[in-house]
């Protein structure tokens, strides 16, 4: 029998996604750019989900964004996710929905609309993973 596995999920490695996570390790949230249509999309695709054109390139964007919605995750999966947490669909100011995690010291002062910041940490051995916390307004 094979002991439980305590660490982290990591995301699957590729091509595609790979500016996207050097990004977040040089502090930068980046997202697909497409140059037919000027839209934003996450996540990364190899044509654009707005007009199906293939003009796309990275660029950073301002890492603020509301809450569209979320949920408090009260009993993690395994002693690497130590909750309570959240996990929330963030509506980036650039348009794309992301998925991603809100750092906060009481997850009772999350809210819908609340308007967030990314931040960048550590996940696992060689992943930095964005993620937000609420801003002032
Ligand atoms: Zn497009």
């Amino acid at each position: 029998m094979n002991a439980p596995n305590h660490e982290k999920i990591l995301p699957p490695d590729g091509e595609l996604a790979r500016p996207y996570w050097d990004g977040a390790r040089e502090g930068e949230l980046r997202l697909q750019h497409c140059a037919d249509c000027d839209q934003f999309q996450f996540y990364p695709r190899i044509i654009c989900s707005h007009c199906g054109g293939d003009k796309l390139s990275w660029r950073a964007v301002s890492g603020r964004g509301r809450v569209a919605s979320f949920t408090v995750v009260r009993r993690g999966i395994s002693p690497a996710y130590p909750a309570p947490y959240v996990v929330a669909l963030v509506d980036l100011e650039e348009g794309p929905r992301m998925m991603s995690n809100i750092r906060v010291e009481d997850v009772g002062n999350v809210s819908v609309g609340a308007a967030l910041t990314v931040r960048f940490e550590p996940w696992g051995a060689d992943h930095v993973l964005p993620v937000f916390e609420l801003s002032e307004s």
